[in-house]
């Protein structure tokens, strides 16, 4: 409120430098659609800047850049400090899964003419707006032989996209007469795969029709889709968004504009000036709870500290590994609400988010009575303020809405119950869970920067 826009704090050369970051930012959000995409998008970035993978590494010394991957779909990397690990890291960790559709299990069928595929949804979704849309599957199947099928259909220019059908206006009475909430109904968030039946006369013949194309371009058969993770997503890149071009229209800035910003931000920081051990962690399954092996509540991050404790001789390496992560400061690096101009009633004006005013902090998050939140120290919040200020970043504070009206959650808690300091900061976002959803530039810029300044801190 009392904060100034950025774009008028910045000259014509620092507005050229935000609109070249967010190139580089949309090709990351086009090509990075699935936690696993994000991930190898990630070990790329990282190997070009000359991160080593754990494996490679017999040991390690201040000054040195490695990467642990989890399953495909978790990363975290690091940077030696010049100060000993148990001194505490500064650590930034975002999620790199978003809400979509998943395949079911048993997910291909026909009826009426129609082979259409099943799906379960996944994280927060208001269905009604993945209906009549442009999707695209993407992810992988694996086969008993042990190999692996990515699968990738609806994003380049020629290929056929699939998409949900929906009731045409002239027949939706009763449809129009329901709730948001019930119009659209989860199990009728079938997507629609086919229409040419392979035989004449022959029961599911679009179906069979079907399975001979995956057969045909993925060598499966319709029993490997049990052991499958097919994500439908919004098909189509990122795109600049409004006249201004000041913002960005894409699918999954919820959680990779977070991210890409915190991985750009390790990946530029200048090694000799890291004292305490920088880290970078990007983690799945937060949409539905951080839960799992690759979720943030598995110890793979715990198990990662304890090894790089190890190979820096430590005697003890799963006790150092907790005095580490105890005298660490971390950001989690999620988004934020942003101040939506139609839909005002929802937010206090003074304590939301607003784009345009960059990076944005948290001091909890939460529902009804902070549940589920962690209401990080002001003693923390003090030293956030200072370092933002100290870089120049501009940055704003926040909560989540209105009270009562709602609430959400981030990692924050979860790294918190290490006893380590945590704040959430991140990028307000407009249509938040939505198949588009919109951030602005300057909002993606000013994150990095201050992650930058954060690392260093
Ligand atoms: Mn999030
Ligand atoms: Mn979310």
């Amino acid at each position: 409120m009392y904060r100034k826009n950025a774009w008028l704090k910045y000259n014509q050369k620092q507005r050229e430098e935000v609109m070249k970051f967010s190139e580089g930012y949309k090709d990351f959000l086009s090509n990075s659609k699935t936690e696993r995409l994000a991930v190898k998008n990630a070990k790329a970035l990282l190997d070009k800047a000359g991160f080593k993978s754990v494996e490679e590494v017999k040991t390690v010394k201040s000054g040195d850049k490695l990467y642990f991957i989890n399953k495909n779909k978790n990363v975290c990397a690091f940077i030696i400090g010049s100060e000993p690990l148990e001194n505490g890291m500064r650590i930034l960790g975002a999620h790199i899964d978003s809400p979509r559709l998943d395949l079911k299990e048993n997910p291909i069928y026909e009826k009426n003419g129609f082979a259409l595929g099943d799906t379960h949804y996944y994280g927060g979704v208001k269905k009604y707006q993945w209906t009549t849309i442009p999707l695209a599957l993407h992810g992988v199947i694996c086969k008993k032989d042990g190999s692996v099928k990515e699968v990738n259909i609806g994003e380049s220019e020629d290929d056929p996209i699939v998409g949900i059908t929906d009731l045409l206006i002239h027949l939706s009475a009763d449809q129009m007469a329901q709730p948001l909430s019930k119009a659209i109904t989860g199990e009728n968030l079938d997507i629609s795969l086919g229409s040419i039946p392979l035989n004449e006369n022959e029961k599911n013949a679009v179906k069979d029709n079907v399975l001979r194309i995956l057969k045909e371009k993925y060598d499966v058969e319709e029993e490997d889709l049990i052991s499958a993770e097919i994500e439908v997503v919004p098909a189509g890149k990122s795109r600049d968004y409004g006249l201004d071009r000041s913002m960005v229209a894409g699918y999954g800035h919820d959680d990779r504009s977070c991210a890409y910003t915190s991985l750009k931000a390790i990946l530029d920081t200048d090694t000799k000036k890291v004292k305490y051990t920088s880290c970078c962690i990007l983690v799945d399954k937060e949409e539905i709870g951080s839960v799992g092996a690759t979720g943030a509540q598995s110890l793979f991050f715990e198990n990662a500290i304890a090894k790089l404790a190890e190979l820096l001789g430590s005697k003890n390496p799963l006790f150092s590994a907790r005095i580490a992560l105890e005298n660490s400061k971390m950001l989690s690096s999620d988004v934020s609400a942003g101040f939506d101009p139609l839909y005002p009633q929802v937010n206090d004006p003074k304590n939301a988010a607003y784009l345009g005013l960059g990076i944005v902090f948290n001091k909890y998050t939460g529902s009804r009575g902070k549940s589920g939140s962690n209401d990080s120290n002001p003693e923390y919040y003090s030293f956030i303020r200072k370092t933002m200020d100290e870089a120049n970043v501009n940055w704003q504070n926040a909560e989540l809405g209105k009270v009562d009206q709602g609430g959400g959650g981030t990692i924050a808690y979860i790294l918190g119950n290490y006893n380590m300091n945590v704040i959430d900061a991140g990028i307000p976002v407009l249509n938040m869970h939505a198949p588009m959803e919109i951030v602005s530039k300057v909002d993606v810029y000013e994150a990095y920067r201050g992650y930058l300044a954060f690392l260093v801190a």
